[in-house]
């Protein structure tokens, strides 16, 4: 055989080579790196799921379950929930999983002052959001928020007793979702994964990815401006979000716990960064009461970061987030806080 022959066959072995290596690597790509999605309706809301890894499709499966149990388990809507049987009997004997939230939201309570204030149920009740939203009378709004206060509500171990208000996670159910979702992913092969409940998002295993801030005033798909991030927890509390107009004004579902009042601060939005599903969602909500300099103090408090949008589309962002923001929609403009 020639020279050439030998080079031929060579090139013919290492291309016979190449194809094996390429197909062995789609095979273990397609196993080991399977992507599943899924969206579903549950907590009141929109959840989309993508997952990556041996075991995706299962994966999503045990987040479906995990959200429908938790949703047992907090909503206010069911009459079954164990929130719904405290609310029903002023307290109870509680889960220690269930006290866990408890500890967490007390706690936001009382580091933001009482602006979050997770027993204002029969409240937000009244204005009728996510039914056919209205005006309250004012004397059965201020007599609703004189029976709430989160100061009322004691849990001492497994014991949680209050002597009035109506206790209501949606400021925080979702995040806490994220925390549960994770702990499944945790024990699970998946490699990376994206979910999304309502406006709380998780990412789970991956680096340096671009996370959109909705627009406030545009459709869901839409952002304003983007977040760089690594596994971590986003949750944005909007004024855009179960919000009606009556007499030529409008009306949203964050409530000042003061007076009962949707919150008027010129904040159409709040996003905050956290480790934590559960504090990324309290957070979001305590500071869009707070308004951007004491939520920034709140945030900091907890480690978070938080990007507060106003309605004249200034963006303040706290300082271990500013780097990372990038706005896209060029009528916003990024402010520095005056230190
Ligand atoms: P989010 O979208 O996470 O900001 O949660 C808003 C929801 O939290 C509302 O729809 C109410 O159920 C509840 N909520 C409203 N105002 C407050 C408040 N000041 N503190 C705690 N929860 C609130
Ligand atoms: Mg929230």
């Amino acid at each position: 055989m020639g020279g050439d022959g030998i080079l031929k066959k060579a090139g013919a072995i290492i291309a016979a080579v190449a194809a094996v290596i390429l197909v062995v690597f789609i095979a273990w790509d397609s196993i080991f790196n399977k992507a599943a999605t899924k969206e579903f309706f549950a907590m009141d809301t929109v959840i989309s799921a993508e997952v990556k890894g041996k075991d995706s499709e299962n994966c999503i499966a045990e987040i479906e379950k995990c959200v429908s149990e938790l949703d047992g388990i907090l909503s206010r809507h069911s009459e079954a929930s164990e929130i719904s049987l405290l609310n029903k009997n002023s307290g109870g004997t509680i889960s220690n999983k269930t006290a866990e939230f408890f500890r967490l939201l007390i706690d936001v309570s009382k580091k933001s002052g009482g602006a979050f204030d997770f027993t204002l149920g029969a409240v937000s009740d009244l204005w009728g959001f996510g039914k056919k939203p209205s005006v309250p009378d004012e004397a059965e709004l201020r007599k609703a928020v004189s029976e709430c206060g989160y100061e009322k509500v004691s849990l001492s171990g497994n014991k949680l007793v209050f002597s009035s208000g109506v206790i209501d996670f949606g400021a925080a159910g979702k995040g806490i979702a994220l925390d549960e979702i994770r702990g499944i992913l945790e024990k699970s092969s998946a490699k990376e994964a994206v979910v999304s409940v309502g406006g709380s998002v998780l990412i789970y295993g991956k680096k340096n990815i671009k996370v959109g801030i909705r627009d406030p005033y545009g459709n869901a798909g839409r952002s304003i401006a983007t977040l760089t991030l690594s596994d971590a927890c986003i949750s944005t509390s909007g004024s855009y979000e179960r919000c009606f107009e009556e007499n030529g004004k409008s009306y949203h579902h964050i409530l000042d716990p003061e007076t009962g009042y949707p919150v008027e601060n010129g904040l159409v939005s709040v996003t905050v960064v956290s480790e934590s599903g559960a504090l990324s969602d309290a957070l979001s909500t305590a500071c869009f009461v707070l308004g951007p300099e004491k939520g920034a103090a709140l945030a900091k408090k907890y480690g978070c970061d938080a990007v507060f949008i106003t309605e004249s589309k200034q963006i303040y962002a706290t300082d271990g987030i500013f780097s990372k923001i990038e706005i896209t929609d060029n009528s916003y403009t990024l402010m520095p806080y005056e230190n």
